[in-house]
């Protein structure tokens, strides 16, 4: 039988057909009715859940829609051809039949897969289901404050005039971990600093909690960028006032000295010192007020962890972050509610529009401007109601610090300071991956900071394995399975820890501008980084286990739960391919990379580039290979050290133009 969907919520628009047909609709409803069933505690989709799921279809591009109707279609052509039956005229268990057989090939299981994570989102967007695992829903906005006297700084692009010129000493373009404290520094020093951000100013009365949401709002592309290859590996950025830092976990590393060494050593970059650099290593420490986390906000999995260490004899400690008076509120990668983790949007950019410098945010800059050899400026777009207006900046010195990805992906787009070859190249991404432990005990982890401690004993290895706990709509989303036993797994979620790590990667991959300037990315996962991709899983599995995790959940496609120490030598024997794992990952480096010569990098070791006067690149994009620990500190240390180099060209500037 075929219940419509009712009127409105399904609509694109009042009086508009339903945005499924009938037949699509029922097919909609045979297979998530199949895919998530009620639990034990756990209520199964409803005709709600199918109204939300025509909403966020009918959100998406043309083709996209039409791909996803295809993609149910193809589920009738499934049954058919194997039963002689369509799709939704089997029972519940045929139809999970015929899903299981859609599971054995490759495509088939992704078609899937596509079809069941829009349902798998629109099914957990529910209070009823965080009720029932007893997870916070969404936190209540702060009340309104008096905005602070800076704020008049920020300027909205869209109360820009099309065709505006706007004039500075430097322009700034980013205001992640590289733009942000050097615009800080430069406005200290009594530069006339203008920072330019394409995404917007959020606050803490915008961080709904809901991190989906919020990935739409925070994140570039709602989180989808990817890096294609041997595998499919999501970089999610961010994209707003704070860049990535807006969206990251606050972990505080220094770049190792044996890092540094070899810099000095293979790139002849010798001012790299320890002794050059701890002094811009300590400054941000003490401007991000880096330190442990108490014991209280890293809860129950940093225990758990630390436990598993113990019995196994490996180095663990808490992390050092950048969230003094931080209460655990889990959701650091999704707007921090109470303001605890100091992301440049909270301490750098606030600093240098204290010291007078300038921000319009929403303008997107797409080209730089340059006369003869020299950049004289940038020019960008903001997207308004009325239209496009175009803004022009007119500055003494232009610095990018858009990041690894759309800072190779805007010089591509102009062939600009590639004289080498090398922009976009020696992309280092720190791949990622982590597994799931289930226990008897309650962790609670959507309480606790999700990434406040590490495993360093395989740091040498090039593993480091830090917290990264995921809120309940990301785990529901990134777990594969369907059906009775996925619901029955989803019900231990407040028994579960989430733990990973990252690889200090020899693989290098690259970014290349497709269509309209977008960065296309391509990485290769090569056979030395996929062995320590599977070491960190063996490893990982005996770190739960050891604490007493009756199943460990791995992120491998049809790879049953390990629950004995026998299966994880088994996995740990077997043969692993890139494509069967689900990989992330956060550290983009290296694709503008420092060097002392023009053939071989892109800056000198003033972040100036060979080929283009008075043109600066301040961003991970400059740091010239795999730091194998997170990369933040090591690049707001390297935008101070690039201060005093900006000021100096530009008090050079001013002295010719005396003369
Ligand atoms: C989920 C997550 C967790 C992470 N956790 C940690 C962590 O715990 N510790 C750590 O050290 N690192 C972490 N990182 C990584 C870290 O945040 C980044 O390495 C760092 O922020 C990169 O700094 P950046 O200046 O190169 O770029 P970004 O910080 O990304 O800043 C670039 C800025 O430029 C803007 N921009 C881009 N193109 C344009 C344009 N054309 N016009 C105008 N503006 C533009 C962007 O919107 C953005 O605001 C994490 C990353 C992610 C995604
Ligand atoms: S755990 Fe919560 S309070 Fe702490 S930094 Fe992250 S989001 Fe902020």
């Amino acid at each position: 039988m075929t219940t419509a969907l009712p009127p409105g919520l399904a609509q694109r628009a009042p009086g508009a057909a339903p945005f499924f047909s009938a037949r699509e609709q029922e097919i909609l409803r045979a297979v998530a009715t199949a895919a998530i069933p009620p639990g034990r505690i756990l209520p199964g989709v409803s005709e709600e859940t199918l109204h939300r799921v025509a909403l966020l279809v009918a959100d998406l591009p043309a083709p996209v829609q039409a791909g996803y109707r295809a993609l149910l279609w193809s589920l009738d052509a499934a049954a058919l051809a194997s039963r002689r039956t369509r799709f939704c005229q089997l029972t519940e268990d045929g139809r999970r039949q015929v899903m299981a057989l859609l599971e054995r090939t490759e495509v088939s299981r992704l078609a899937l897969r596509g079809i069941l994570s829009f349902v798998k989102l629109a099914w957990v967007d529910d209070r009823a289901v965080y009720a029932a695992l007893g997870c916070r829903f969404a936190v209540d906005p702060p009340a309104a404050a008096e905005q602070p006297r800076w704020w008049r700084q920020v300027t909205p692009g869209e109360e820009l005039p099309h065709g505006e010129t706007l004039e500075c000493d430097v322009v700034i373009v980013g205001t992640g971990a590289g733009g942000a404290p050097l615009a800080r520094e430069l406005a200290g020093r009594g530069l006339a600093v203008l920072m330019v951000e394409e995404g917007p100013y959020l606050t803490r009365r915008d961080f709904s909690g809901r991190p989906m949401e919020m990935m739409r709002r925070m994140y570039r592309r709602a989180g989808v960028t990817v890096a294609l290859g041997n595998a499919a590996i999501p970089i999610p950025l961010g994209c707003g006032v704070g860049g990535t830092t807006l969206v990251n976990s606050g972990t505080c590393f220094r770049a190792p000295e044996s890092v540094l060494a070899s810099w000095r050593r293979d790139l002849g970059l010798v001012d790299f010192t320890l002794e050059r650099m701890t002094p811009f290593f300590e400054q941000v420490e003490r401007e991000l007020e880096v330190g442990p986390s108490t014991a209280e906000a890293l809860g129950v999995p940093a225990q758990v962890v630390a436990r598993g260490c113990q019995r196994l004899g490996y180095a663990h400690h808490p992390l050092l972050r950048n969230a003094p008076g931080c209460d655990g509120q889990g959701l650091c990668c999704f707007g921090c509610p109470t303001d605890a983790k100091r992301s440049t949007n909270i301490s750098y950019v606030p600093l240098a529009l204290d010291r007078g410098a300038q921000l319009v945010t929403g303008l997107r800059v797409d080209r730089v401007v340059v006369h003869g050899e020299t950049a004289v400026g940038v020019e960008g777009v903001v997207r308004a109601p009325g239209g496009d207006r175009h803004v022009t900046v007119r500055a003494k010195a232009v610095v990018l610090a858009c990041g690894s990805i759309s800072t190779p992906a805007l010089l591509l787009s102009q062939g600009l300071a590639n004289a080498s070859g090398e922009v976009g190249r020696n992309l280092s991404i720190h791949p990622a991956a982590g597994g799931m432990g289930l226990f008897q005990e309650e962790t609670r982890a959507w309480n606790a900071v999700p990434q406040g401690t590490c495993i360093d004993e395989f740091h040498d290895e090039g593993i480091l394995f830090e917290g990264a706990t995921a809120p309940l709509d990301l785990a529901v989303l990134s777990s594969a399975g369907w059906g009775p036993r996925w619901v029955e797994f989803l019900e231990q979620f407040p028994r579960s820890v989430v733990f990973g790590f990252l690889v200090k990667d020899s693989s290098r991959g690259r970014v290349t501008a497709g269509p309209g300037g977008q960065p296309l990315i391509t990485y290769w996962l090569g056979q030395e980084d996929m062995r320590r991709v599977r070491r960190g899983l063996g490893i990982l599995s005996r770190v739960f286990m050891a604490a007493g995790a009756h199943e460990v959940h791995l992120p491998i496609a049809g790879r049953a739960p390990l629950r004995t120490l026998d299966d994880v030598t088994a996995f740990e024997h077997a043969p692993l391919a890139a494509r069967h794992v689900d990989l992330t990952a956060y550290h983009p480096l290296g694709t503008c990379r420092m060097g002392t010569d023009g053939f071989s990098s892109v800056v000198d070791d003033t972040h100036e580039t060979h080929d283009v006067h008075n043109l600066f690149i301040c961003d991970g994009s400059t740091i010239p290979g795999s730091l194998g620990v997170n990369p933040q500190v090591t690049i707001m240390a390297m935008a101070l050290r690039a201060a005093e180099f900006v000021t100096r060209r530009v008090e050079r500037i001013y002295a010719r133009e005396a003369a």
